[in-house]
């Protein structure tokens, strides 16, 4: 069998058992551990978790939900967001950032984005209405957005800010990492995610001793187990002890993935600098402020859909995220939002394979395939 396991793609996008193999002694041992302790739900594996992730991002608490989606949904819950409350974020994103908002009754209020493919801040001030409460900006492939200002527009303005940081762990901004600004940062763990589990999870993280406790009573159906006492309708969205168990060992190993992907990132920016049709997602900076972990390489690429085709048939594992935005959807309700450069990018968009496990010849592999793409012409 070849390193691609299963798949059936020379490149593939993913390859969860190659990334399971380099840490297979390791892994197996903290399972084990969960198995032979009996420690299942909320235990000392996932506390341990917490502390660690806690200390990596920089603030004084995490606290271990069951995705990323519900990090976002209990974050804002914790700010107070409910009904008649407005929320800005979005389109470019996944649907749960949006759905998160919906779920308790909050309004979503979508503005567009800039070329990095995150929140244009300058279009924020413009969405501020009386009802407007919090401000969720995401932070997409890896890259914060220009949380400078937008704190200081949110401070100005009195709204909470809470970070869709689900792609973003390890990324930062002047040294602040992404989920250590906001009131709240909201983390996925996702198998594909720059740190993923073996199943679901999410971490909320924050300073505020208040979020971090109400967050803990969401994720636990409101109990305080000690007592038995209930103090709110919650939810059962806890972390599994043995999720904690297997996050914990890959934390370890994430600064060594984070600058393997810059150096992927940094391959595919020189190898496509000459092509006119595709253009590329701002490099890797060596000294800041910006530090990017490239949890996705996202092109931008004339003949978008044709090149897709191109590079499958060249057994090259792509994908398009997303090709219709949110307020593209009739089922969400958000057809009333005008955000031309979201539609135009999301026309546009195409992620490589990009993660710890590519060589170098499968990038090289990739690069060739769209030279060749574009020099037979006849595409634009
Ligand atoms: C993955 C992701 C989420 C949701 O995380 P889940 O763990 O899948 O629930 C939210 N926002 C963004 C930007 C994501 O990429």
């Amino acid at each position: 069998m070849t390193a691609a396991g299963r798949s059936p793609y020379r490149v593939p996008f993913v390859d969860f058992p190659a990334h399971y193999r380099s840490m297979e002694a390791e892994i197996d041992a903290a399972i084990k551990g969960v198995l032979n302790g009996g420690d299942y739900i909320l235990r000392e594996h996932l506390r341990r978790f917490e502390e660690n992730l806690a200390a990596y991002v920089g603030v004084r608490h995490a606290v271990g939900v069951n995705s990323g989606t519900d990090a976002i949904m209990l974050s804002l819950r914790a700010a107070g967001i409910g009904p008649g409350d407005e929320v800005i974020t979005v389109a470019h994103t996944f649907v749960a950032t949006v759905a998160a908002i919906v779920h308790l009754g909050g309004t979503p209020v979508l503005v567009d984005i800039t070329d990095d493919f995150n929140m244009d801040v300058d279009l924020v001030e413009a969405a501020i209405t009386p009802r407007t409460q919090a401000i969720v900006p995401v932070y997409l492939n890896g890259r914060l957005c220009d949380m400078d200002r937008l704190m200081a527009i949110a401070d100005r303005h009195g709204l909470m800010v809470i970070e869709d940081s689900a792609q973003a762990l390890g990324a930062s901004l002047n040294g602040r990492r992404a989920g250590a600004i906001g009131l709240a940062g909201c983390f996925s763990f996702y198998p594909a995610k720059i740190l993923g589990g073996i199943g679901d999870g999410g971490m909320v993280t924050t300073d505020s001793e208040d979020v971090a406790e109400k967050v803990r009573l969401y994720r636990d159906h409101g109990q305080r187990r000690a007592t038995g006492e209930i103090l709110c309708y919650g939810y059962n969205s806890r972390l599994d002890n043995l999720q904690a168990a297997v996050l914990d060992v890959k934390l370890r190993y994430l600064d060594g993935w984070i600058a393997r992907r810059r150096q992927l990132a940094s391959m595919y920016d020189r190898g496509l600098a000459g092509i006119p049709q595709v253009r590329t997602p701002p490099p890797p900076q060596a000294g800041g402020p910006y530090f990017d972990v490239f949890t996705n390489y996202v092109i931008r690429a004339q003949s978008r859909d044709v090149l897709v085709d191109f590079l499958k048939g060249q057994g090259i594992e792509v994908l398009v995220s997303w090709p219709k935005p949110m307020h593209k959807q009739p089922a969400l309700g958000l057809g009333h939002f005008h955000l031309p450069v979201t539609e135009q990018i999301s026309g546009e968009v195409l992620s490589l394979p990009m993660n710890a496990e590519v060589t170098d010849a499968q990038v090289d592999y990739v690069l060739e395939a769209i030279r060749r793409f574009y020099a037979v012409g006849g595409h634009d």
